[in-house]
C-alpha cells in the first residue's frame, strides 16, 4: 500500500506520437521533483481519446523513457482500462443532478458554452454529451512555481465530461485517475494551467483530495510556438541520450556544469536529483529552445 502522506507523482503522456523535447522536458521535471523528495513516480498512458491515439506510440514512449533512464515505479496504468471507474464517477454526479445531456454541435457553439441545454432532463433522441453545471465560482490555488492562480469558472461555461462519441473528457478522467493512483503532486506543462481550476472543481464535487500543482514552462521554438506535433516537433534524438538530458537540465535552468556534459545518463540524473531547484523556474511560463 502507498502511504497517502508521502510523495506520489506521475507522468501522463497521451500516445498521440513519439516524445518530443517538450514532452521529455515535462517528464524530466516531474521525475526530478519526485525523486528529489524520495517520492514515487508513476507512469500513466492517457489513451482515452481513441480517435487521436497512434498505434505503437505508447510502446514508443515507454522505450524512450527507458532510454533516458526515467524509470517509473510499479506497473504502467492505461486509461483505456479504467472505463468502469469513469462511468461510476459520472453516475455519482448524475445522481447529484449537476450533469445534463447536451445535443449542441460544435458549430452551434461559441467558445464559452451558453448553457443552452441546461434544462434538458430526459435523454435526447440524438447523440449527446454530458456537461457539468458551473456557476460564477472563482477557483484559486497556489501553484508551486506560478504562485496564486485564480480563474472564474464562468469563463469556461458548463464543460463536457463525456463526449457525444462516448469518450470521457480529459478534464474528468484525469481527476478520477489521479485520485485512484493517490497522486498528491502533479508536475506538468504550463499549457495545462487553465485546466487545473476545472479539475479542482470536479475534485470538490466528487469530494476528492486536491493534489499540489507545479506547472513548468513549456518549450517553444524560435517563433514562440509550443513544440508539438502540429509544429512538426521532431522526436527526441535517441542516439546520444546524455547530451539530451544535459540540454534539458539547462532548459530547466538548473545550470549543470560543463564538466558533466559528457557524463552518463545515470550520472546526469543523479546530479539533477541532488541539485533540483525548481524555484529557478518561478514565474516562467515558456522557455525558448534557442
Ligand atoms: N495526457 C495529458 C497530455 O499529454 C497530460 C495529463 C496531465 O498531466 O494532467 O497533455
Ligand atoms: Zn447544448
Amino acid at each position: 500500500m502507498i502511504d497517502r502522506q508521502s510523495y506520489v507523482g506521475r507522468f501522463a503522456p497521451s500516445p498521440t506520437g513519439p516524445l518530443h523535447l517538450g514532452s521529455l522536458y515535462t517528464a524530466l521535471a516531474s521525475f526530478l521533483d519526485a525523486r528529489s523528495k524520495q517520492g514515487l513516480w508513476l507512469l500513466r498512458i492517457d489513451d482515452l481519446d481513441t480517435p487521436r491515439n497512434i498505434i505503437g506510440a505508447a510502446d514508443n514512449i515507454v522505450r524512450t523513457l527507458d532510454t533516458f533512464g526515467l524509470h517509473w515505479d510499479g506497473a504502467i496504468a492505461y486509461q483505456s482500462q479504467m472505463l468502469a471507474d469513469y462511468q461510476e464517477a459520472l453516475e455519482k454526479l448524475l445522481n447529484k443532478h449537476i450533469l445534463y445531456p447536451c445535443t449542441c454541435s460544435r458549430k452551434d457553439l461559441s467558445t464559452v458554452y451558453s448553457g443552452h441545454c441546461r434544462d434538458q432532463q430526459k435523454s435526447p433522441e440524438s447523440a449527446y454529451s454530458y456537461r457539468i453545471k458551473t456557476d460564477e465560482k472563482v477557483i484559486s490555488f497556489v501553484d508551486e512555481l506560478q504562485g496564486l492562480i485564480s480563474y472564474n469558472l464562468a469563463d469556461y461555461g458548463d464543460f463536457i465530461l463525456k463526449r457525444k462519441d462516448h469518450v470521457f473528457a480529459y478534464q474528468f478522467a484525469v481527476v478520477i485517475d489521479d485520485n485512484r493512483q493517490l497522486i498528491n503532486h502533479v508536475v506538468r506543462g504550463a499549457d495545462l494551467l487553465e485546466s487545473t481550476p476545472r479539475q479542482i472543481y470536479l475534485q470538490q464535487k466528487l469530494a476528492l483530495n486536491t493534489p499540489s500543482y507545479m506547472h513548468v514552462p513549456i518549450i517553444v521554438d524560435a517563433q514562440g510556438y509550443k513544440l508539438s506535433k502540429q509544429t512538426l516537433a521532431t522526436a527526441v534524438d535517441l542516439s546520444h541520450p546524455n547530451l539530451v538530458i544535459f540540454e534539458l537540465l539547462t532548459l530547466l535552468k538548473q545550470n549543470p556544469p560543463r564538466t558533466i556534459q559528457q557524463a552518463s545518463v545515470r550520472e546526469l540524473l543523479e546530479w539533477g536529483i541532488e541539485n533540483w531547484t525548481p524555484s529557478k523556474l518561478e514565474n516562467c511560463l515558456s522557455i525558448s529552445q534557442r
